[in-house]
């Protein structure tokens, strides 16, 4: 007898390729395909964004004048379709007045004033697409605060859709710090009736609305993206406020790795680099240094010295400021440093001045840059994520891959996949330091400049690091397990 496919309807606000601000967009671009090798039926919704049109994409109008319940009434939007990959549908909703704006989230460091209407008209209009194109999924994966409401609707108004009697949903937290976090009297926007969700057993978070507490509190399951990030955030130092809700759901949660997406990330046919390297090729690897030295206009002396890269989100997560304050101590060991990042103005200043104060030894670029991303990762040797906290992070994963060795934070993700290489044993793929402090972060960073002096381990180093495999397989399967497991409990209600 055939087997039901399973159906899962995946809702996320930002996918690679179509819109990204971090780490979610490349998972939410890649978990589905990985999903669909599996025999998934796996379809997405996400808003149509300006960054998209302006991609000039295929799309296709699929329903013109979607009418989408709204604290005032009713919305009209219009659906559109794409694909993923080859042949998993995307459905765009869009709406100008809500998504047609330079940016996802908002403007210079602060949150456009709407982002309830705009992510509660997003939530809704998912589920109304999906009864409209009458796809009757079995699971709702949910990710993040933007899609934090699904789970509460689904258990409110949605409660006796028929549409969704058999629909569990699933919530995987990316990001604990970002909450979702709007006053009270927004409530009649989320469609959600007062008495029975806005309490602090509900989606209230002291006196205000958390649309991440309604994913944790009000979905099936609960997913985080590394073992050691589900395990951090029962702690009031990583909890962040949430760990009193996220214990009481404890048996409901996992910890599920990221996987990376070798097609993009792999330096053996990389296409942002123009000399391609393996293990047992890695000549490649030096010209990519090169250019990376001549692009960021770098002493070419350091061709001979370690190079150092970092990319990431401007923010206090990220551990920028140990970083800042021992500028002076890691140009003593005659490294260059690359950064590429965006976000926080003052942490922008600060490293602007120190760039400025190390010319030709230090290259920064500010803004999103996916093509020179890759180039760094390329041309560097090392690579640091200092990071104060760290769901699962993937460019550690991805700087395994093309030979650059990690320096991070024994943090979450950091923790469960760099492992502290042993001079003496030879094994392991990178550095660690455990206290999140400025001395012990240049202690990692002077033990891995003096182990690049000893070509010969340094390439045992860097060849472990790229055989590592993070792909996304065993991960898919590690959702396929969280999928099954709530199809075959008594929802929770
Ligand atoms: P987070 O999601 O917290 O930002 P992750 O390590 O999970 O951190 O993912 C970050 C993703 O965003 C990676 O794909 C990384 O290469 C990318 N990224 C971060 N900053 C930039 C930038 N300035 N330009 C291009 N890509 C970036």
């Amino acid at each position: 007898m055939p087997t039901k496919t399973l159906k899962i309807l995946f809702l996320a606000s930002e996918v690679v390729p179509f819109a990204k601000s971090g780490g979610l967009a490349d998972v939410a671009g890649s978990l589905p395909i990985a999903l669909k090798k599996l025999g998934v039926d796996v379809r997405l919704v996400i808003p149509y964004y300006q960054a998209i049109k302006k991609k000039n994409i295929d799309t296709r109008l699929i329903i013109k004048g979607l009418e989408i319940p709204v604290e005032t009434g009713k919305l009209k939007a219009d659906i559109h379709k794409t694909a993923l990959g080859k042949n998993i549908p995307v459905y765009l909703v869009e709406r100008e007045d809500l998504y047609n704006r330079p940016n996802l989230y908002g403007i210079a460091g602060d949150d456009y004033y709407d982002n309830i209407e705009r992510f509660s008209f997003f939530s809704r209009a998912a589920l109304i697409t999906a009864q409209r194109l009458k796809f009757k999924p079995d699971i709702i994966h949910c990710h993040d605060w933007q899609t934090g409401l699904v789970p509460a609707l689904l258990k409110g108004p949605y409660l006796n859709v028929d549409h969704f009697l058999s629909a569990s949903s699933v919530f995987t937290i990316h990001n604990l710090g970002y909450q979702g976090i709007f006053p009270a009297n927004k409530m009649p926007v989320t469609g959600l009736p007062l008495d029975k969700f806005f309490h602090p057993e509900g989606l209230e978070y002291w006196g205000n609305i958390s649309l991440l507490k309604s994913g944790i509190v009000f979905s099936d399951s609960i997913t985080t993206v590394s073992p050691s990030y589900a395990k951090e955030i029962l702690t009031p130092e990583y909890g962040m406020g949430m760990e009193g809700i996220l214990k009481r759901r404890h048996e409901f949660m996992h910890g599920i790795l990221n996987g990376v997406d070798y097609n993009s990330w792999n330096p053996a046919k990389d296409t942002h680099i123009t000399c391609k390297y393996s293990p047992g090729k890695m000549a490649g690897k030096r010209r990519c240094k090169e250019e990376l030295i001549k692009e960021m206009s770098l002493d070419p002396a350091l061709n001979n010295r370690p190079l150092i890269g970092i990319i990431s989100r401007l923010a206090t997560q990220k551990g920028l400021d140990i970083l800042i304050k021992i500028f002076k101590d890691i140009f003593k060991l005659d490294v260059g440093l690359v950064i590429l990042g965006e976000g926080d103005s003052n942490l922008e200043k600060r490293i602007k001045v120190a760039a400025e104060k190390n010319k030709g030894k230090m290259g920064v670029f500010f803004g999103l840059n996916e093509s020179l991303s890759h180039r760094i990762i390329a041309g560097t040797d090392m690579f640091l994520i200092p990071s104060r906290y760290e769901p699962c992070g993937l460019t550690q994963m991805y700087a395994l891959k093309y030979g650059s060795v990690p320096i991070v934070r024994a943090i979450g993700g950091l923790n469960d996949t760099i492992v502290q290489f042993d001079k003496k044993t030879g094994k392991g793929n990178g550095f660690k330091f455990y206290n999140y402090d400025a001395k012990a972060l240049l202690i990692s960073i002077k033990e891995a400049v003096s182990m690049y002096d000893n070509s010969k381990i340094w390439n045992k180093l860097r060849l472990e690091g790229m055989k590592c495999d993070f792909s996304w397989n065993r991960s898919a399967e590690a959702y396929m397990k969280v999928y099954e497991s709530v199809l075959k409990k008594p929802k929770v209600v």
